[in-house]
């Protein structure tokens, strides 16, 4: 029932509005949903970034409106891939995963380079270590991130609109990257592409001026919403 009110001059805007819901490991949950609705909002609450107003957000049993709870901690668990890259340009590749993981989890050197190389490897761009992120194409800026993100092995993975930036290429090549680390984390993704949307998930919640419409099995939510607005909007009259 998690509620996320934003207060300006004679006004309060309910960004997230009462949403209840859960993610299982081992599943990928896409929210869609017009702009405003909001989907970015909600991830910023489970992350920890933006302080909820109401409700409860449990993690592995965790409760981060429990007052004794230490978000920083719980926020080693949760992993962030965003639309715009935000790695640090003036650390190689390998060193943006090092980093990560000194700051999160105090690895040694040794230990965090030998992880990032590994991720690398998983991501498809070991030959990249020692470039800089500048050099990279989107789409392998993207991996970077996401090899980032697992680097400092979260137990859930949220992704706001990881392809938006991507074209179909590297978008296809991220795309199969989630199906392999579906099974470990419980991954929540925002996108505005529908079929994106249907490629990737077992689960879609649709989101609508911040309440959660519906959430159920992908292919049903989109051959059969159960709501009138979810249909307005997979079928292009809204939104
Ligand atoms: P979405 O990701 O679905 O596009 P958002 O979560 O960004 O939606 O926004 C949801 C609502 O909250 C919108 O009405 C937006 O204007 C408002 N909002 C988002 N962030 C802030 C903020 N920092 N201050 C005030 N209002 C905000």
């Amino acid at each position: 029932n998690v509620v996320k009110l934003f207060h300006g001059r004679g006004t309060t805007v309910r960004a997230v509005d009462g949403v209840s819901t859960e993610v299982e490991r081992g599943e990928v949950v896409v929210v869609i949903g017009p702009s405003g609705s909001g989907k970015s909002t909600f991830l910023r609450c489970i992350n920890g970034l933006e302080a909820f107003s109401e409700g409860h957000i449990i993690i592995d049993g965790v409760d981060l409106a429990d007052k004794k709870t230490n978000i920083n901690k719980v926020r080693m668990e949760v992993g962030m891939v965003f639309q715009q890259f935000n790695l640090f340009p003036h650390k190689t590749v390998l060193q943006n995963i090092v980093l990560a993981q000194q700051v999160v989890r105090k690895r040694k050197d040794a230990e965090a380079e030998e992880k990032g190389r590994m991720l690398l490897q998983k991501v498809g761009i070991p030959e990249k270590e020692h470039e800089y992120p500048i050099r990279l194409s989107g789409g392998q800026q993207q991996r970077l991130c996401i090899a980032r993100a697992i680097a400092v092995s979260p137990e859930v993975i949220l992704m706001n609109e990881p392809c938006s930036a991507l074209d179909p290429i590297a978008t296809a090549r991220i795309e199969e990257l989630i199906d392999e680390l579906r099974g470990r984390y419980a991954i929540v993704i925002v996108t505005h592409s529908m079929q994106q949307a249907a490629r990737v998930s077992q689960r879609t919640a649709y989101f609508h001026l911040g309440k959660l419409i519906e959430v159920g099995n992908t292919k049903q939510v989109f051959t059969m919403p159960r709501h009138e607005l979810t249909e307005n909007y997979i079928t292009g009259r809204f939104g």
